[in-house]
């Protein structure tokens, strides 16, 4: 049985206030009944570490390649794991888009992540033109080879896929339930192709504006474990919304 994830991206919001603020009200030190990671800006990490239970992991939104050395604004894998961090997201469509991180960059990235000792979500998704031209599922899956050729069908178990349908990324568009359900089942198969095991364990999340109306509908699919959520994880109440409606 798959535990749902259900992970926060912050992208680049957030203050000291927000922090203190979101940690009160949506931390109160219980189980929330599924995995939480809350993703801040990576300034502040340790402020949200120290202010949340157990219950709320926390991560980075990005990692540099290499595990230390002249790489200035970088930091590494192996960095965020020693400051408790325990989860990266590598390969989210706004940093392929913006610093023009390809396929193969974030296999290297989802690599130093693993060897680190810290679990991976790797993003992939397709744009409304790659849907419309049937291509959805071809895109999805060049982008996972990258990750099977160099990491191997294994390393998936170590972290999750996060499917964000570019054309649903903050645009208030989400994939019908079934839509998800599809790609998501897609995904499956292809790691099944591969391994069974790894395709049984390996979480595959959605993310694409996920709010507290539409979750319940997208986890009532089988395949869809959990979301990815970038706008509404900014207020406790409508991120805690989500995670209950696990
Ligand atoms: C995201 O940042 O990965 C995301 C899915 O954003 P939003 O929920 O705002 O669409």
């Amino acid at each position: 049985m798959r535990r749902y994830l259900i992970a926060a991206n912050w992208k680049m919001h957030g203050s000291l206030e927000m922090v203190h603020k979101f940690a009160e009200s949506f931390d109160q030190g219980v189980d929330l009944g599924a995995e939480v990671v809350v993703f801040p800006p990576v300034v502040y990490l340790g402020a949200l570490q120290g202010l949340t239970s157990k219950y709320v992991q926390v991560g980075v939104q990005d990692v540099g390649v290499a595990s230390a050395g002249a790489h200035t604004g970088e930091i590494a894998a192996s960095m965020v794991k020693d400051v408790g961090g325990s989860w990266v997201i590598v390969g989210h469509s706004e940093r392929r888009a913006d610093q023009l991180e390809g396929d193969d960059l974030v296999a290297q990235k989802f690599a130093a992540v693993i060897a680190a000792g810290l679990s991976p979500i790797v993003c992939v998704g397709e744009t409304l033109a790659q849907r419309k031209a049937g291509d959805a599922f071809a895109v999805v899956s060049k982008q996972l080879k990258a990750i099977i050729d160099l990491c191997g069908v294994s390393a998936l178990a170590k972290g999750a896929i996060a499917y964000e349908p570019l054309w649903a990324i903050g645009t208030g568009l989400t994939a019908t339930p079934e839509q998800a359900g599809q790609m998501h089942a897609s995904i499956r198969d292809l790691v099944a192709g591969l391994d069974q095991d790894v395709a049984s364990s390996v979480r595959i999340i959605y993310g694409g504006s996920v709010n507290p109306e539409n979750a319940g509908l997208l986890f009532a699919q089988e395949e869809v474990d959990g979301a990815l959520v970038g706008g509404a994880s900014l207020q406790a109440p409508s991120f805690a919304a989500i995670v209950a409606a696990t």
